[in-house]
């Protein structure tokens, strides 16, 4: 089944996102083996685990809810951070950033499913926080994208609605905050059971667990 994603995601030209959450080293190690660099995480003390026993040229993405008191845990080598959801998490990540004098890369989410569960901001809350980095500019960190997920349904009109939705956040930050710039070019939206719709919405970066390892 891997090789099938990775197939179909280079094909599209978007980049595959190995979900490993809850599975072991030696499954990860293995895809490794079959040419996947980006693996997914959602939690941090999993995930730094993983990164201590594995090859160092793996890209570690935490897609997950990040709390602000875990943070020092993965700035020493995360590669983006998919999942920030308010100006207080995105100082502290600039904080640690420079701490270990880096840039770290992160993607804000935004809350685009229509559930009460899960994290994000609204376009409101996204452009007073580039608002305020206007003024303030944090250069621990950079804004690479959007991330978002869809509701869990059968529903694909509204899984596709909901990506639309996420696509055009994009634009218009993309429009009034990143005309210039070239690294805000990121639309991470897509999973197991919505990545095909995602990619024809125009997402940049698939997520994809389940359908690659199996079922958690
Ligand atoms: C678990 C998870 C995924 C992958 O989900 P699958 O349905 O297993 O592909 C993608 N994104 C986030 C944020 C997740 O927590």
């Amino acid at each position: 089944m891997y090789q099938n994603i990775r197939a179909y995601a280079d094909h599209h030209h978007v980049a595959l996102v190995a979900v490993s959450k809850t599975k072991p080293a030696d499954l990860i190690r293995e895809l490794y083996d079959q040419g996947q660099r980006i693996f997914g995480e959602n939690r941090v003390q999993e995930m730094v685990e993983k990164y201590e026993l594995l090859p160092t040229d793996i890209e570690w993405h935490l897609i997950g809810h990040l709390q602000k008191n875990k943070v020092k845990y993965i700035a020493p080598f995360v590669s983006l951070v998919h999942s920030v959801d308010s100006n207080d998490l995105l100082k502290v990540i600039h904080k640690e950033a420079l701490k270990n004098k880096r840039v770290i890369p992160v993607l804000l989410q935004f809350h685009i499913a229509d559930e009460e569960t899960k994290f994000g901001l609204s376009i409101e809350e996204a452009e007073s926080i580039l608002t305020d980095m206007e003024q303030r500019p944090l250069s621990g960190i950079q804004i690479v994208g959007v991330m978002g997920m869809a509701t869990f349904t059968d529903n694909t009109d509204q899984i596709r609605e909901e990506f639309r939705r996420l696509k055009q956040y994009f634009d218009r930050l993309k429009a009034r905050f990143f005309h210039e710039s070239e690294v805000f070019k990121h639309i991470s939206m897509g999973m197991s059971g919505d990545y095909k719709i995602a990619i024809e919405e125009g997402s940049t970066m698939i997520r994809v667990g389940s359908a690659i390892f199996g079922a958690r």
